[in-house]
């Protein structure tokens, strides 16, 4: 598996995803229990925008912190493997041109609350990047060493479900 060191970037992401969680109080409490929210998600865009999101635990099914951070970015006007994302200007090119490439996701990270770290993506939200968008890159917690990488998502989901045409 290709994995690279932690950045300043990486860590900036770290940063705001910590911040994140810990802007959205309570945690644990009994009474919050079913709607708790413990994790907290960001995402890094090609044109430098950073989107956040966290998770919602419910006793039905919950919602990770890394899906919330997807539908943002896709309400934003990100691009994906489904959509083709807007085109925006940026400081460089203030009027956005037909040809100006739209953002993509290209960096992604969750952590814990309470200081608890980094923590991989579960193997839904693995299918889910890897499906919309195939070249972000993920922090992962290697729980053999303690370390945080930065991987492929494709080498996080070897020998992927791959769907037909919809
Ligand atoms: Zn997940």
């Amino acid at each position: 598996m290709a994995a690279r060191s932690l950045t300043a970037t990486h860590l900036n992401l770290i940063e705001v995803a910590n911040k994140t969680i810990d802007a959205v109080p309570p945690h644990s409490t009994t009474e919050a229990r079913t709607t708790d929210h413990t994790c907290a998600a960001a995402a890094l865009a090609s044109d430098g925008r950073i989107f956040t999101g966290v998770n919602m635990f419910h006793y039905s099914t919950s919602l990770c912190a890394e899906n919330t951070v997807l539908a943002k970015a896709a309400e934003a006007g990100v691009a994906s493997a489904y959509s083709p994302g807007l085109a925006r200007p940026t400081e460089e090119s203030p009027v956005a041109e037909a040809e100006q490439r739209p953002a993509e996701l290209v960096l992604m990270v969750a952590v814990l609350s309470e200081g608890r770290g980094v923590i991989s993506p579960c193997g839904r939200c693995r299918q889910i990047m890897v499906d919309y968008h195939p070249g972000i890159e993920v922090l992962v917690l290697d729980s053999d060493t303690g370390d945080i990488k930065a991987v492929g998502i494709k080498d996080l989901l070897p020998y992927a479900w791959v769907p037909k045409k919809w």
